[in-house]
């Protein structure tokens, strides 16, 4: 059975995203907030940050994708960014599920600077240090991980097991 134990639980998230998305709210400057968070996989941490912020903030989305249909990233990394809202002139708050190789977090910030927001931070769920290859590291870090493939709260394999409360163990 590919699906292994619980890694993180539902617990265990709750706590952390409520601590995290506290200090985000605090540390951004004040001002006009948007966030915007990547397409699927961030949805679930995003929906739950937001509403911790305790701050105003309105939401856009944008899909990164980068991984194929297996466990190894294909490399490239694909924008559709017809639901970010409006950047210019805020600051901005990039909510992905995983930082993994960093070419994704890395893309996308590239790309929202172009629409000249006042600042950018990024937030992720998960750090994994170990395989970084692009010059990029995350703001924030909800948990940080060895390389281990994992699924669950939004993370999926194959579009499968996104729903699952908890974060499990993969092994396909
Ligand atoms: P990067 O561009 O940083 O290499 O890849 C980041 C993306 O790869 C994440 O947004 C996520 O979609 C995918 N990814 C990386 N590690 C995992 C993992 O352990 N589980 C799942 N489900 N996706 C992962
Ligand atoms: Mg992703």
């Amino acid at each position: 059975m590919p699906l292994g134990d619980i890694l993180i639980s539902q617990t265990e998230i709750r706590r952390r995203v409520e601590v995290l998305g506290r200090q985000i709210g605090e540390a951004i400057p004040p001002g006009d907030l948007h966030v915007i968070a990547t397409l699927k996989g961030a949805l679930f941490f995003a929906v739950d940050l937001v509403r911790a912020l305790g701050r105003e903030a309105t939401l856009g989305f944008i899909t990164a994708s980068s991984y194929g249909s297996g466990t190894e990233s294909s490399g490239k990394v694909l924008l559709h960014q017809e639901d970010i809202g409006e950047p210019a002139g805020r600051h901005l708050l990039v909510v992905d599920d995983i930082i993994d190789t960093g070419r994704t977090l890395l893309a996308v910030t590239e790309s929202l600077r172009a629409h000249r927001p006042l600042s950018v931070r990024t937030a992720v769920l998960i750090g994994k240090p170990a395989r970084r290859e692009a010059a990029i590291e995350a703001d924030y870090v909800g948990f940080t991980i060895d390389d281990i493939f994992v699924v669950g709260y939004g993370l999926d394999y194959d579009e499968k097991y996104r729903t699952l409360p908890d974060i499990h163990f993969f092994s396909p």
